[in-house]
């Protein structure tokens, strides 16, 4: 069975058109990868052009909203599925229950909330999937250095802080967090 890569990404373009060039080059992988894309089912920022970009190579892409939110985010209506649920709780549980791997790309406080939720459940082992940012333009250099300044003040496990996968180049960071663009399999055989 082919597996499903959640991507959480800003509802907003960035101000740097590098952010929007990466989220079209991550969505070419995905399909290429033969991977399902797995995201918050809107149609505006980051989050519309990663799936547009998905779906213009053919792949698939499974969008997962709340009601509360169809009209604000504007639900993409040409997703492969689009699944509207009830809130932001079930939202994020039902992203996490079909991925195999989380990336972060840019984004603002919603896409923070979301790669912590997983980092924790991670933490407290509820899963072993992979987790990684997105890290164009150095867009994450602060947090990755608060990170390490949790380690270095001892209140991070230093092994918990390198679960988190970083690159700046969508190819590496997939094959970091377990897939080969190649085959769309997990290298790890899982
Ligand atoms: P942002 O990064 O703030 O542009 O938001 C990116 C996405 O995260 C949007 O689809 C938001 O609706 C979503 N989001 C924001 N807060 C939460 C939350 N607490 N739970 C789930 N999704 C959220």
């Amino acid at each position: 069975m082919s597996k499903s890569v959640c991507v959480y990404c800003g509802s907003h373009n960035g101000a740097r058109p590098e952010y929007m060039a990466a989220a079209r080059h991550l969505g070419q992988l995905i399909a290429e990868c033969n991977l399902q894309l797995i995201y918050g089912g809107g149609s505006v920022g980051l989050m519309g052009v990663l799936a547009d970009s998905v779906l213009a190579e053919g792949g698939r892409v499974t969008g997962i909203i709340p009601e509360q939110l169809a009209e604000r985010e504007l639900a993409h209506r040409e997703l492969t599925q689009l699944r509207v649920v009830t809130g932001m709780h079930s939202r994020k549980a039902l992203m996490a229950e079909l991925s195999d791997a989380f990336i972060a790309m840019p984004g603002g406080m919603g896409t923070l909330e979301e790669l912590f939720e997983v980092l924790t459940w991670s933490q407290l082992g509820l899963h072993s999937k992979p987790c990684g940012v997105l890290n164009i333009l150095d867009y994450y250099e602060y947090l990755l250095g608060f990170l390490d300044h949790q380690v270095a003040e001892g209140f991070l496990n230093e092994q918990q802080r390198n679960q988190l996968q970083v690159s700046k180049d969508p190819r590496h960071l997939l094959e970091l967090v377990g897939f080969t663009p190649a085959a769309g399999v997990q290298v790890d055989g899982n």
